[in-house]
This record gives structure tokens, C-alpha cells and sequence, in this order.
């Protein structure tokens, strides 16, 4: 898989792309990030990569010929299953949406900085908006990040068995059980007796009714939709 991330700010990709299970990813080669400074593809010698908005207004536009550069450029070298723009009013980041995009080959992301990137760019160049939750950040770049990173550690052989990509919250509609490491007593504080049974069955008994618990709880909209889903079948 290759993902080519497009941005004014190169910086503050750099941390999460090179650490952790995206870093171990990249080495073993399961995927190629390539990090594009749009300000490359700037024509004036200030690089300049943004401008007044037309109509006035607070803030500053992302301008349409550098991104239209990258991106042509990027579209003449190989074909891109996606394009992304990261924007708030973009439809909502889900598991979902994360493993359907660790299946494709090749994708864009284009991180918005300013007040945005000009509208022409997302109505010709653009095939999926994509936003990771109702507020506002400064920038599309730890957008960016936070989708390549939640397609990467599904990608097979990213993470090692131990911490397993399918016993994650949301996998099957259900949020993760709670989870513990020695010592068994900290303090008064103790782990729940039949995690230290040994008995595998009652252990993944124990497992499911937790998760249960806890999605019935903290999100039961994800219990009727799985239920509904059986229901309907
Ligand atoms: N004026 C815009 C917000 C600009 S914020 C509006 O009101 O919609 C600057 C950039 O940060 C955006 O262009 C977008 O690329 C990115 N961004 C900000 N919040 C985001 C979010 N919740 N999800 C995805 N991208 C976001």
C-alpha cells in the first residue's frame, strides 16, 4: 500500500509517522508514506501557498495551482483508489471506514490548513471528505495522521498476534473488554479472580460479557445496530 500525504506543514507529521506500529510498518514494508510539502509546488520564490479569500473575510485560502500540481503530478505517476480531503463537515472517521480504506493500493491524503483549501479543488480532484469528529483543529494534519495511522495497523503483519487488530474496540460492533497486568494485588486493589483461573472458556465468557457491559453503557447505539443487523437477515 502507498499513501502520499500532502501538506504545508511536514513537521508535524514527522513524530507519529516514525514511531510505534506505523514506523515498524513502513520498515518491514507493508506501506510507503511519503510525506509531499505542497510549498514545493509553490510558483513565487516566497513559496507562497495560500491567499486572501475572495469576498473578503477573516483568514487565509489554500491556493488551487500548487495542490493541483502535487496532485496531477502524483495521478501521472500511478492510479489513486482515493483522494481524500481532511474537513470538519466531511463524513465522520469509523472502524469501518479505517478497514475499508486498509484495503486499497494506492491513496491521497490532502491535509486543509487556513481556512481551507479552495472549493475547486474538492469539487474536481477530491473522492472521499473525510472528518475525525465534530470541532475544529488548526490544521488537516493530525487529521492526516490519525487516518493513515488507524489504516496502517490493520494492514496484515503491522501488529504482531498478541496485539491483534480484530480484539479492538468497534471490530465486531463491541467495545474492548477491560484488560490487566501484574501484580495481581496493588495495593488492595485486585484483578478480577478469573482472569488468574486459567480456564480459557470461562476467561473468554468473562471477556464477552464485559465487552457487552461496556458497550451497553458507554455506546448502545452499537448493540442495536448489531442486533438490527440480525434481526433484518
Ligand atoms: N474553516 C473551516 C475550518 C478550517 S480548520 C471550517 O469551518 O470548516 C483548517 C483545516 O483543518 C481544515 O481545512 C481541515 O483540513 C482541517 N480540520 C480541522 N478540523 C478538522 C476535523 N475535525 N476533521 C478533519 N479535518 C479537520
Amino acid at each position: 500500500m502507498r499513501i502520499d500525504i500532502l501538506t504545508v506543514l511536514p513537521e508535524l507529521l514527522e513524530s507519529p509517522l516514525n514511531n510505534s506500529i506505523v514506523k515498524r510498518a513502513r520498515d518491514k514494508g507493508l506501506v510507503e508514506i511519503n510525506v509531499l510539502n505542497i510549498r514545493d509546488f509553490a510558483k513565487d520564490k516566497y513559496k507562497t501557498v495560500d491567499d486572501y479569500a475572495f469576498g473578503g473575510g477573516a483568514g487565509m485560502v489554500m491556493m488551487i495551482e500548487p495542490v493541483y500540481k502535487v496532485i496531477e503530478k502524483l495521478k501521472g505517476e500511478r492510479v489513486y483508489d482515493e483522494i481524500i480531503y481532511t474537513s470538519p463537515d466531511g463524513e465522520q472517521l469509523t472502524q469501518k471506514m479505517a478497514n475499508s480504506l486498509s484495503l486499497k493500493n494506492n491513496i491521497i491524503i490532502l491535509a486543509g490548513h487556513y481556512k481551507g483549501v479552495d472549493q475547486r479543488i474538492r469539487d474536481h480532484l477530491i473522492t472521499k471528505e473525510i472528518s475525525i469528529g465534530d470541532y475544529v483543529l488548526s490544521g488537516g494534519e493530525i487529521p492526516a495522521v490519525v487516518i493513515a495511522d488507524a489504516i496502517v495497523r490493520l494492514l496484515p503483519g503491522a501488529m504482531s498476534d498478541e496485539q491483534s487488530a480484530l480484539s479492538d474496540s468497534f471490530q465486531d460492533d463491541l467495545l474492548a473488554p477491560p484488560v490487566y497486568t501484574r501484580p495481581a494485588d496493588f495495593r488492595g486493589w485486585k484483578v478480577p479472580d478469573v482472569l488468574l483461573s486459567g480456564h480459557a472458556a470461562e476467561i473468554e465468557n468473562w471477556r464477552h460479557e464485559q465487552s457487552l457491559e461496556r458497550t451497553l453503557k458507554l455506546r448502545p447505539y452499537l448493540i442495536n445496530k448489531s442486533s438490527f443487523e440480525n434481526d433484518s437477515k
